[in-house]
This record gives structure tokens, C-alpha cells and sequence, in this order.
């Protein structure tokens, strides 16, 4: 380094800053995978691309293993499990941490187990939040923690809170315990210099999510984003309600933490006011949600000095333009307010095409053992079943690769 001329290398840093990322450069997308580990991502998202084999393997997957039928667990845990999953336990997914990190990705750990509906349920989700914050804390390539209100409540506590209904006394005291686990969680992370991110959930419960998400902020995030939440942009009513919560937080003097996302319950949602004869809170198509999303990522990069955000998405479009954008603004690529991030196993030609240009990208890694993690290792299934443009791109991109590496 020393022998470099100073000059030089300014003017080769400025060239590296103005490139921006290419999505279709599978070298560097697939780098962390050997000729055999690339192969079997390959048969994997094969397999994934067949719905009706995927629609059978989920049925039948999900009893096997809830049956311990031998060998059942073996073979999700040989397909779905390591591709989707970073391991068992904390300690387990610390190879997979370090293998990210190697690639210049961080991680942000996420307990993988779905919505629970009991007191014992709830506590042991909060023990292995804390548990995770304890260990990121130990941890420089995992700054963030996420976790889900809906494992620590009842959901029909939620909705009735959401409806604003009177509460019986067990339940306001059931409530008061959610906040509890809510609050310890945030004072965690606050103590341990970790963040967390509360996932955004179906309308119906999200109003209390928020509320309790937004005095967690207001507490914390004095000095730097301890808490962030989630913003769903399929919803029509979010940008607005995004811009106010900035605005509350610029006035209060605390640190906005924005995470957003398109959303995931969209059937749901719509089926739900359908049936219950209300306006659906989703837009009506893919493009009004695409602009919607877009112009809150716009507003989140102009607004870096006072918003800690996270673009969570797998939308080609959506990273190019914030990449874009930081760099027309002139912000350094690894603001730490600027970030972007996909799931662990998913998107692989944009985490690691934006980490090689420097920008900030971690994948959400879940973990948990099998049997914990079916459910969400079949909604992957299905995810990557569903005949959408984005997979078949990846499963093109796979084979780009194997043609590349001589493989095919
Ligand atoms: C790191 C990470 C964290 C996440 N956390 C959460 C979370 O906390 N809460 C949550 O709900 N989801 C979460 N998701 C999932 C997310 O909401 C999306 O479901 C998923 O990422 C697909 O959207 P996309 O932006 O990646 O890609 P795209 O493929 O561009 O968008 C697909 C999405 O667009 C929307 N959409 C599709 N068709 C229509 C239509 N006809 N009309 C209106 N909108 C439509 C839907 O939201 C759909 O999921 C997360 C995703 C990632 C990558």
C-alpha cells in the first residue's frame, strides 16, 4: 500500500465508487458455492420450479417430519433446510455467518419458528430472542436481530387490542406481559449495541405492533437506530403513515429505523375484506405497489440523516435504484443508515453484486432445527414454486453459472 501513489488511487477509488452493480455477473453472485454446492442448487430449484411436486412434497414433507418418520428429517435437511436455514442453533449458523462475511455480507439472525398461541410459547421465543442479541453482541458480522410480535402474543389478543375492544383483566394482563417481552427485547439490543428489526405482520394486528414498535423507538434510539419497524408498501395507507412516523421522530429527536418491504400476505388480505365486506388495504395491482414501494425508498435515501433504513426486497429494480441513487447523492456506499438485505438462500446475484461494490447487504439468516422450521421452509417451497418471473431469473442465473464454470 505504502508504495501506491496517493493520487492513483484516489482516481481508481473514484472509478471503482461509479460502477455500479451488474446483476447478471454469476461469477461474483456465486462465488461462495463450490462446482458441487452450485449443482445442487441447481437440482434443488429444479425441483422447486415443478408446483404440483412441491405441492405434494409439502404435504407429505410436513407429516413426515411432525410423524418422526425415519429419514424424513435427513432429507429436509439435505434440500430445503441448507439452502434456506444457516442452522440449528446459534452456534451452528456461525459457519454460515463467517462464510457470508467472507463475502462481505452480513448477517441479521431471524428464530426462524412460527406464530405461537401460548404464555410458555411466548417466553420461550423471548429467551431465544435474547439469547440471539447475546450472541450478536459477541459477533461483529451480526448487527441486527429480528423477531416477530406474533411470537410473542396471542394473535386474537392483538386483533382485539387492534379494534380497539374493551379487555377482560387476564387479557389486559396478558397485554401487559407482550409489552414486557417487547420492552426487554429493545432494552437488550440498546444494552448490547445490537438492533433489532420487528417483521410487519397482517393488517388486522399491525395497529398495536406499531404503537408498542414506535415507543421502543421514541426509548431507545436517541443516539443510534436500536429498534426498527417494518413497513409493508403493498399496503396503500403506508408511505403516508412512514412519512409521519419520520416526521414525529424528526420533531421528537429520535432516530426513525425503517425497514420496508412489498409485503407478504396479500391473498390473505384481500380474501379477509372480501369476506368481511371492507376496502382491501392493498393496492389494486404490482405496479401501484412497485411506485409506492420505490418513492418510500426515495424518501428513505434523501432522508439518511435522521432515517436508519433497510430496502428488504428481492426486486432487481427496487436495489438498482437506491445503489443508484446513494451514489447521485454522493453518500458513502456503507452509510450505515443505508441498507439493503434478502434471504438467506434467495437472491444471491444481488447481495453479493451490491457487496462487492460496497454497498451494505445482509442476509436474513433464520434458524432453528427442522421440525421448528418447516413451515417456514414450505412457504419458501411455494414461494419458489409460484410461477413468478423473479424465480425462473434465478434458476437462469444458476445455469448461467454451471455454463460458465463448464459444468453444463
Ligand atoms: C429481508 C426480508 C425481510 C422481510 N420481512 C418481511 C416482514 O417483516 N413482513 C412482511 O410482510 N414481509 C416481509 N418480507 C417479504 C416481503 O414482504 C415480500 O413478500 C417478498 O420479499 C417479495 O417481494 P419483493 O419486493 O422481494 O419482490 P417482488 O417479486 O418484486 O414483489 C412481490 C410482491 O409484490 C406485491 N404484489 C404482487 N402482486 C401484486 C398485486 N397484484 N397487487 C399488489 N401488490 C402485489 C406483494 O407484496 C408480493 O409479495 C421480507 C422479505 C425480505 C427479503
Amino acid at each position: 500500500m505504502a508504495n501506491l501513489d496517493p493520487e492513483m488511487m484516489q482516481e481508481s477509488t473514484a472509478t471503482m465508487q461509479s460502477a455500479l452493480p451488474d446483476f447478471r455477473n454469476t461469477e461474483i453472485a456465486f462465488s461462495y458455492l463450490s462446482d458441487k454446492e452450485l449443482k445442487q442448487m441447481s437440482w434443488l430449484f429444479t425441483l422447486m420450479n415443478k408446483p404440483w411436486l412441491v405441492q405434494t412434497g409439502s404435504t407429505i414433507g410436513r407429516w413426515a417430519v411432525q410423524w418422526n418418520i425415519p429419514f424424513a428429517r435427513s432429507i429436509v435437511k439435505a434440500t430445503l433446510f441448507r439452502q434456506f436455514v444457516g442452522g440449528a442453533s446459534l452456534l451452528k449458523s456461525l459457519p454460515t455467518i463467517e462464510k457470508l462475511a467472507h463475502y462481505k455480507t452480513q448477517t441479521i439472525l431471524d428464530y426462524g419458528v412460527e406464530a405461537k398461541e401460548s404464555e410458555v410459547d411466548f417466553n420461550a421465543t423471548l429467551r431465544e430472542n435474547l439469547r440471539a442479541i447475546e450472541f450478536a453482541s459477541g459477533n461483529e458480522f451480526v448487527p441486527v436481530v429480528s423477531t416477530k410480535i406474533s411470537g410473542l402474543a396471542s394473535n386474537p389478543l392483538l386483533e382485539k387490542v387492534a379494534r380497539g375492544d374493551e379487555l377482560s383483566r387476564a387479557e389486559e394482563e396478558a397485554y401487559k406481559a407482550v409489552i414486557k417481552r417487547v420492552e426487554s427485547i429493545s432494552l437488550s439490543a440498546y444494552e448490547k449495541g445490537v438492533s433489532v428489526f420487528f417483521d410487519a405482520e397482517e393488517s388486522w394486528v399491525q395497529a398495536p405492533i406499531d404503537d408498542m414498535v414506535n415507543a421502543m423507538m421514541r426509548r431507545f434510539n436517541k443516539e443510534r437506530a436500536v429498534v426498527y419497524n417494518t413497513f409493508q408498501l403493498y399496503r396503500h395507507d403506508r408511505l403516508d403513515y412512514m412519512i409521519q412516523t419520520a416526521d414525529a421522530a424528526r420533531s421528537e429527536g429520535w432516530i426513525f429505523g425503517s425497514k420496508i418491504v412489498r409485503g407478504a400476505y396479500m391473498e390473505k388480505e384481500r380474501v379477509r375484506a372480501r369476506e368481511m365486506g371492507y376496502p382491501s388495504p392493498i393496492y389494486p395491482d404490482k405496479a401501484s405497489t412497485d411506485k409506492g414501494y420505490n418513492e418510500a425508498l426515495r424518501y428513505l435515501v434523501e432522508h439518511n440523516d435522521t432515517i436508519a433504513s433497510c430496502n428488504a426486497t428481492h426486486n432487481a429494480e427496487s436495489c438498482m435504484l437506491m445503489a443508484k441513487w446513494i451514489d447521485e447523492l454522493r453518500i458513502d456506499r456503507n452509510h450505515p443508515h443505508l441498507n439493503f438485505s434478502q434471504l438467506y438462500g434467495m437472491s444471491d446475484h444481488l447481495t453479493f453484486n451490491l457487496a462487492d461494490c460496497g454497498y451494505n447487504v445482509a442476509k436474513y439468516v433464520p434458524y432453528g432445527r427442522v421440525e421448528e422450521v418447516i413451515p417456514y421452509l414450505l412457504r419458501r417451497a411455494q414461494e419458489n414454486a409460484s410461477v413468478t418471473g423473479e424465480m425462473s431469473r434465478e434458476l437462469d442465473l444458476i445455469h448461467k453459472e454451471m455454463k460458465r464454470r463448464g459444468l453444463e
